[in-house]
């Protein structure tokens, strides 16, 4: 295998491992980008822009959008936009998650996306996400400063990440002895009652109510009273890794969608020359869910700061329309490779290998944004950057899945094409992918980064 292959495989692996949630996937990328010499922005604050400046935003600590302003106004050059998403399907803790039964303590928990639940049972599962805690005014802790800035309003509070990797749970099967049929019709797991993971025996020497809690202010060392809130989900302690007898395969939790995140953020990183148009990655939560909240992709997050830039030395917003009418929007995320398996759910002339470039996915009913121009620009990238390129469209008898792609097309009336490396297993706790496609992906980026 190729070291460069190699090298972005072992690169998005890592990012994988190291961001279970959301927030620490937007915690990832602010190192690197500030690691850079990116300047964290607030949304509360007044901005001075510079052309050739590289800033960056985020929203409830699990939206961030990057941007590098080029060296000609927007309304002369456009934007370059690469979008994604940080959130995948996953089980989330309820508010009051603990409570005892026949002798175990287990966590209540809510479906999160449309996780493909069995993938769920018998792996070695933790815990991670955020948790506010009370901070105390008088310190001067850097920290809390930083803090104060994300919470305006609730001053007071502060957050903290946290990753338990250790497995704290698990969710277990019935065994077949007891589910006799469970191989002919499929195991049918109803959320609330075969889904509640166990986390440990009742003990009467330990306070089983609290034992939550416990362990997060012992990991916080913190105090119990200070924690006000925990956002908690579920992930598998597994590793990702190459696979496959040539090292083709990636296999990892997550690959939809911070395979995209990380080719997007990786050729935004490797391409440090300033560029005529201003260069912008958005990465939103909740996709999976339907992208309406205050950081997905409905919010008008990435519209705000598009006219935050646009509209500096005094502009009006006709600059923003004239920028947005220049511009292209990629909105990458994963595709459906053809299952050797399950050959009859594709189109037969629509069939998506793994390690064979990029996937341009197209919908008549546009659950996919891309149009004729969109899908040739992309084309170009692909050709210049010499990565084949494929494409994908539904079987006309299955309901169409959808991205960011078409909400962002709607919000902001911008030139969409929807594509994404093709993979296996989507929405499994473990997924599957190609190797040589991460590489493919970040050279068509890079390629739509360069200067010119
Ligand atoms: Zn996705």
């Amino acid at each position: 295998m190729k070291k460069k292959i190699l090298d972005r495989s072992k690169s998005l692996i890592e990012f994988i491992d190291k961001s279970p949630t959301p927030f620490h996937v937007v915690k990832s990328f602010t190192e690197e980008l500030q690691k850079a010499g990116y300047i964290e922005l607030y949304e509360q604050d007044k901005w001075d822009l510079f052309s050739g400046g590289k800033y960056f935003v985020t929203r409830n600590e699990s939206s961030l959008v990057a941007f590098n302003i080029g060296s000609k106004a927007p309304e002369e050059s456009g934007f370059k936009i690469i979008g994604a998403h940080t959130d995948s399907p996953n089980l989330r803790l309820k508010p009051n998650p603990v409570y005892l039964k026949n002798g175990y303590v287990q966590l209540g928990v809510e479906v999160y996306g449309g996780a493909l639940l069995t993938t769920w049972t018998d792996r070695d599962l933790s815990l991670a996400g955020r948790v506010i805690l009370k901070s105390s005014l008088t310190k001067k802790a850097s920290k809390e400063r930083h803090s104060r800035k994300k919470y305006p309003i609730y001053q007071g509070v502060i957050s903290r990440l946290i990753a338990f990797d250790r497995p704290l749970l698990r969710i277990p099967q019935l065994a077949i002895h007891l589910n006799r049929s469970v191989n002919e019709k499929g195991l049918v797991l109803n959320p609330q009652n075969h889904l509640p993971p166990i986390f440990a025996l009742v003990d009467t020497k330990t306070k089983s109510k609290t034992l939550l809690i416990d362990l997060v202010a012992k990991e916080l060392k913190c105090k119990t009273e200070d924690i006000i809130s925990l956002e908690m989900q579920l992930y598998d302690m597994q590793k990702g890794t190459l696979a496959g007898a040539n090292g083709e395969f990636i296999f990892a939790s997550r690959l939809d969608n911070l395979a995209s995140c990380h080719a997007a953020m990786t050729a935004m990183l490797e391409s440090p020359q300033q560029d005529l148009a201003t260069q912008v990655l958005v990465f939103y939560d909740n996709e999976e869910i339907g992208s309406d909240t205050a950081q997905g992709g409905s919010s008008p997050f990435l519209k705000d700061i598009l006219e935050r830039i646009s509209t500096t030395e005094k502009k009006t917003r006709e600059a923003l329309m004239r920028g947005i009418a220049r511009s292209l929007f990629i909105s990458a995320d994963m595709a459906h490779a053809v299952h050797p398996n399950y050959v009859e759910m594709h189109d037969g002339n629509h069939m998506p290998m793994i390690n064979a470039g990029p996937v341009i996915k197209s919908h008549s009913g546009q659950k996919y944004a891309t149009e004729g121009a969109s899908s040739s620009q992309f084309e170009q990238l692909c050709k210049k950057s010499k990565v084949p390129v494929q494409k994908f469209s539904i079987r006309s008898d299955l309901r169409c899945g959808s991205t960011i792609g078409p909400i962002t097309a709607t919000i902001l009336g911008i030139r969409t094409v929807d594509i994404g490396s093709p993979m296996l297993s989507m929405h499994s706790i473990r997924e599957m992918a190609g190797s040589e496609d991460q590489e493919n992906l970040i050279r068509v980026f890079k390629e739509f980064f360069k200067p010119g």
